[in-house]
């Protein structure tokens, strides 16, 4: 028998009964989602479970977002949309550009003042984004995109869009079709809290449908700086050096009480520095390459491993891409290069330390 390789369809077609898609919906795809899970031997170690990293980076444009912007400009051009808008740290502008440029829509990008990493911004630009910084901060740039939305004939994108929280719950049933169930604990980032949100919808309509067993406790990790889950309430100069989760008032924010609440779990803070270590370690040990805020959650788990049940299964979500900020990677680094030798085959073995 002829082996059948299976093309993975992208997370509309995989699991287009979950999704508020009808057989009307143009398709806007670039083969979205079924990303690795990796087993983490040093992880699984240090908490005497088994730990998974959901490696999102994997996606067409390199971190999770990609999930519901399938979704939200399917949807979008399927009511006859021409433009769309997103307010953005960097990932969401960089997802919006390029299915907007699949799909034929004029994107339109909001910045926030000061730093946004080098390689997301090139996303946006070669992907033909008008992109406009405003002076402000990202919960500045999201009200004017909602304005923008409300007065012009232009579709708002960001994870306030419910159809983006819908594609993104994808991830959890991923998760669950390869575990054969629902992980005790999962752990992530949380920023604006779309993520969260959409991980607890995920497993919880696959618990109601009997598809598992189990919801996990759901850990989300904020940086110390911008950590208005702990605080209470919403600060008004969030700043880490993790920018994608430099948001100082989470948009989804009853839906991320609901999902800290509801599944028993908890929203904790890390520090600038705990994320860079934890984002070294995990590239070092593992191979895996994850940006700033993405090592959050890998921080988080690190903090309270003592308090993770022995035998657990945890999954925790990469969100992004070390590649698309390699400054910040770079910056803790003294020299790249360890040596200069010249062109001897002795030499490159007594520097490598092979004698
Ligand atoms: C958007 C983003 C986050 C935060 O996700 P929220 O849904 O805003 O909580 C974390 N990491 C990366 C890489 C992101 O792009």
């Amino acid at each position: 028998m002829p082996r059948q390789a299976h093309l993975w369809r992208g997370v509309i077609e995989e699991y287009r009964e979950w999704l508020p898609v009808t057989p009307q919906t143009p398709v806007i795809s670039l083969g979205e989602g079924g990303t690795p899970l990796v087993h983490s031997g040093w992880l699984s170690g240090i908490v005497h479970g088994d730990v998974w990293l959901k490696v999102e980076g994997n996606n067409p444009t390199g971190s999770f977002k990609d999930r519901g912007m399938t979704a939200a400009i399917s949807v979008a051009c399927g009511e006859g949309a021409k433009a769309v808008v997103c307010a953005s740290t960097g990932n969401t502008s960089a997802s919006m550009t390029a299915y907007a440029a699949h799909a034929g829509l004029t994107p339109i990008v909001l910045v926030p003042h000061g730093k946004i990493a080098a390689g997301k911004m090139a996303q946006a630009v070669m992907c033909g984004a008008t992109v406009i910084q405003l002076n402000g901060g990202f919960d500045q740039c999201l009200q004017v995109a909602r304005d923008l939305a409300d007065q012009y004939p232009v579709a708002l994108v960001n994870s306030v869009n419910p159809v983006r929280i819908q594609g993104q719950k994808t991830a959890s049933f991923e998760i669950v079709d390869v575990l054969g169930e629902a992980p005790d604990l999962h752990v992530l980032p949380v920023g604006n809290a779309g993520n969260i949100s959409a991980y607890w919808l995920g497993y919880r309509e696959y618990a109601e449908a009997g598809i598992s067993q189990n919801t996990p406790a759901m850990w989300g990790f904020q940086a110390e700086g911008a950590a208005p889950f702990v605080l209470g309430h919403p600060i008004e100069h969030p700043e880490t050096l993790a920018t994608a989760i430099r948001i100082g008032n989470p948009a989804s924010w009853h839906l991320a009480v609901a999902a800290r609440d509801d599944s028993a779990g908890r929203i904790h803070a890390v520090t600038d520095q705990q994320i860079l270590s934890a984002q070294r370690e995990l590239a070092s040990r593992e191979g895996v390459f994850v940006e700033p805020a993405s090592a959050a959650g890998v921080a988080g788990l690190l903090n309270s491993a003592a308090e993770v049940e022995r035998g657990a299964t945890v999954v925790i979500t990469v969100t992004g891409h070390g590649l698309k900020d390699t400054e910040t990677a770079l910056s803790g680094v003294d020299s790249i290069v360890d040596s200069v030798i010249e062109p001897d085959v002795h030499a490159a073995a007594q520097v490598a330390g092979l004698v």
